[in-house]
């Protein structure tokens, strides 16, 4: 994803503010049709929720030099930033198994970005907006000294349902996390430049993992939908991080246990090719958008319905008195690694 700001092909300097929106509006046509008011206007007016239903709002933004870079690697498209953008805020719904329906889209973006890029940033939220089924209400576009982009989604929920809230946990649960997390932080080491695999596929594997998340829209509907309790996070910060958040605000300790974490044959060279260990990358990596909960749900029954979904499911600790985060080691060893507000706490 290098810009070509040199030269070759017209960018946003050449189109004017009119150009600008022009390239916005196609999308936004087709994304509303069949709404009450045609796009262009200063408001979208989407179609009532049902009666029955409660709306669930998030917000994520991805802001140049903090977020992301323009790596130099095939899969870094503009059209996967897109994508990445609506993933971070699908899985914030599926954290809470609210089906996406509406976002809105702001984004800030550089004179001298090449025209192509805008609109392969458009196709991927397009994409995206295909595959979670959401439909883009409305957005705008403005000059900005580097990119910054920001969408905002509204999902639904059934009124009457659990809200599996971050202060729902208590002791006697068990902690699960989805799918292998630390993957897409070793990803990013790679876009970095900071890490090299002897194994290529494992290395676009991860790289994919970063670029292109996959948040667990299903699972999370299901769970919440077969659950009587559950807390709920989406893996963001990292499953430390994430675990000290439902600790804080269900007020009780998380303990993990190492042997327990999952590590994939991919995050698994990566390990080794890094020298740390693989846990580090599961514990304090992040952008992973797998889910991380506590529910009091028998195993079995828990794993059925992950298999139901296709969903790699992984038991990694219990919820017990006290606060913070906990790793027990094999040999039964203990460290506090994480409370909320403290970095890498030890
Ligand atoms: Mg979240």
């Amino acid at each position: 994803m290098v810009p070509d700001r040199k030269g070759g092909g017209k960018t946003l300097a050449d189109l004017g503010e009119w150009g600008l929106l022009g390239l916005l509006r196609p999308l936004l046509e087709r994304q509303t049709a069949g709404f009450p008011l045609p796009t262009g206007d200063d408001v979208a007016v989407t179609p009532p929720p049902r009666r029955d239903e409660q709306l669930v709002w998030t917000i994520d933004s991805m802001v140049e030099g903090t977020h992301f870079r323009f790596w130099d690697h095939p899969a870094a498209t503009a059209e996967a930033l897109g994508w990445k953008l609506a993933a971070s805020n699908v899985s914030d719904l599926a954290s809470k198994g609210s089906t996406p329906r509406y976002g809105l889209l702001s984004v800030g973006v550089p004179k001298v970005t090449p025209v192509a890029w805008l609109e392969g940033f458009y196709h991927g939220l397009e994409q995206a907006a295909a595959e979670w089924e959401f439909k883009l209400a409305g957005g705008d576009t403005v000059l900005a000294p580097q990119w910054a982009l920001t969408l905002a989604l509204v999902g639904t929920l059934p009124a009457g349902g659990i809200l599996a809230g971050r202060h729902e946990a208590q002791p006697g649960d068990r902690l699960y996390t989805t799918g292998t997390p630390g993957e897409a932080a070793a990803g990013l080491e790679i876009l970095e430049g900071n890490l090299r695999l002897e194994e290529g596929d494992h290395a676009e594997a991860l790289v994919l993992r970063a670029l292109r998340p996959e948040p667990r829209l299903d699972f999370g509907r299901l769970l919440v939908e077969r659950s009587t309790r559950l807390a709920m996070i989406d893996v963001s910060d990292g499953v430390a991080k994430d675990a000290a958040h439902v600790a804080a605000r269900s007020d009780v300790q998380m303990l993990l246990r190492e042997e327990a974490l999952p590590v994939s044959p991919a995050l698994d060279a990566a390990a080794r090719a890094s020298g740390k260990p693989a846990a580090d990358f599961v514990l304090h990596g992040g952008e992973d958008y797998e889910l991380l909960f506590a529910s009091p749900m028998e195993k079995n029954r828990l794993q059925a319905l992950a298999e139901q979904c296709g969903v790699r499911l992984t038991c990694i600790g219990a919820v017990e008195k006290g606060e913070g985060v906990t790793l027990q080691a094999a040999d039964g060893t203990r460290r506090a690694i994480q409370r909320e507000g403290y970095e890498h706490f030890q």
